[in-house]
């Protein structure tokens, strides 16, 4: 006898490193976009939202051709016509692009921005690193001043705070300026030349393309070389220096805690001046649940008038294991009302009474199987149902619909006719 085995259809799966958020998760994501849309609109934020997918050359110019991101990260394709496109893997490029594009500055330079969605980097996939991950994000273009370095960084400590978040440090630095980063280069260069053989073959290259780079590597025989490598802080020129003692005052005297740290470099090209990233000690290798810095050269580089540029970008997924490390999710939230109409004419009624219900903002739902009460009891049940409606044949011939309270079990009738009305006062109450 020969057996057929019946071949095993295999489900679609979700990309590696791609993942659904699902609805019994959302609570913790649903609150951070709250609480961030309220603090935005408070400093004065407005909402913009750009394309997931952009010319490479944007981010090629913008980050840098010798980024972990850009040598290594980005989803690159040709479309059909050839041309070289990515998805976003950040967000500041995309608005910089958009901000010179629409001549932004000619009518007012200074724009604050904020946006939350969807990047993309090819990385390995691990808890807290995705391939396509959530930023929260906000850039403010056209304001030199220190004191929106601070506010920046006070604005994402705010956010923390509201959130409940405990056990994150604030690291900030100064990377300079294009007049003090020729000294502090040739230092850096003068102090890796009798070492160069202990550096990966990425960071050989990156001594021609951008030495800053090679203070970002992440493998450990070039962390250990670069231990005692001079930093950008010890070779600021007077602006920069001024500019971050302004910084470090104002976050003290607004009681942000910070910690200095000289080799923060951040893995993006346009960074000047003020950079940090906010670290958490619960996520183990992933630490940095935000970063941010100055970019005042970018809008020109991208073709833009001279503008200075600041931002930061909250790794939402990250935020968001945090709070699920800390508890913090809100309870989820209950149904008020579950109709249980018997009958034709019932649930005809029903259909009505629900959606009118649902009009007037009441949580409620019906179900259409025709079930028996018992069956529609225990969905009522199962949907943690504050109040069950029930109405069958003889509830609608005696005019008296039931309202039972789930909880206490007390039981009021109410006519047809001013149901609806007489539901919506009880639960505006
Ligand atoms: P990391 O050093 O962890 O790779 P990064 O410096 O590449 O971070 P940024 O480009 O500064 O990250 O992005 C800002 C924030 O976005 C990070 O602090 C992090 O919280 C989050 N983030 C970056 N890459 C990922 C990813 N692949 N998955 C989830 N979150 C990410
Ligand atoms: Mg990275």
């Amino acid at each position: 006898m020969i057996l057929i085995l019946a071949k095993k259809k295999k489900t679609m799966q979700t990309i590696r490193g791609f993942r659904d958020i699902l609805p019994e998760n959302i609570a913790l994501w649903q609150k951070v976009e709250k609480e961030a849309t309220r603090l935005f609109d408070a400093f004065g934020f407005k909402e913009i939202r750009i394309p997931v997918l952009e010319k490479t050359q944007l981010f090629s110019r913008s980050i840098g051709e010798a980024t972990d991101i850009v040598e290594k990260e980005m989803y690159t394709f040709a479309d059909r016509k050839g041309d070289k496109l990515t998805l976003r893997p950040e967000a500041t490029a995309s608005i910089v692009r958009s901000y010179i594009q629409h001549k932004m500055y000619a009518t007012d330079p200074i724009r604050k921005f904020f946006m939350m969605g969807p990047m993309f980097r090819r990385e390995r996939p691990q808890k807290g690193r995705y391939r396509q991950f959530y930023q929260i994000d906000a850039e403010v273009f056209g304001v030199e001043s220190a004191y929106i370095d601070s506010q920046l960084i006070f604005i994402l400590t705010e956010l923390f705070k509201r959130l409940g978040l405990t056990g994150l440090s604030a690291h900030v630095n100064s990377l300079g300026c294009p007049d003090c980063r020729p000294s502090f280069q040739r230092a850096l260069l003068d102090f890796i030349a009798s070492k160069k053989d202990r550096l990966c073959d990425n960071c050989l290259r990156r001594i021609d393309k951008n030495p800053l780079r090679i203070l970002d590597c992440k493998v450990t025989s070039c962390k250990d070389v670069l231990q005692d490598a001079p930093a950008t802080l010890d070779h600021l020129c007077n602006h920069c220096e001024d500019h971050f003692a302004t910084v470090k005052t104002t976050l003290e005297t607004q009681g942000v805690d910070f910690i200095v740290d000289k080799s923060l470099v951040r893995g993006l090209d346009y960074y000047t001046r003020t950079a940090w990233e906010i670290q958490t000690t619960t996520l183990g290798a992933q630490s940095a649940v935000a970063g941010g810095g100055r970019y005042d050269g970018l809008v020109k580089e991208l073709g833009g008038p001279q503008t200075p540029g600041i931002g930061f970008a909250i790794g939402f997924d990250r935020l968001v294991e945090v709070m699920e490390q800390l508890d913090k999710a809100p309870q989820a939230t209950a149904l008020d009302l579950f109709l249980i109409c018997l009958g034709d004419m019932a649930t005809e009624k029903g259909y009505h009474w629900s959606c009118a219900l649902n009009q007037n903002g009441i949580r409620t739902e019906m179900d259409f199987r025709g079930k028996s009460m018992k069956a529609l009891m225990k969905r009522a049940n199962k949907l943690n149902a504050h109040y069950v409606l029930i109405a069958g044949e003889d509830e609608l011939i005696q005019n008296a619909i039931i309202l039972r309270d789930m909880n206490t079990k007390e039981q009021v009738s109410l006519p047809v006719e001013t149901l609806v009305p007489e539901l919506i006062k009880i639960f505006k109450k």
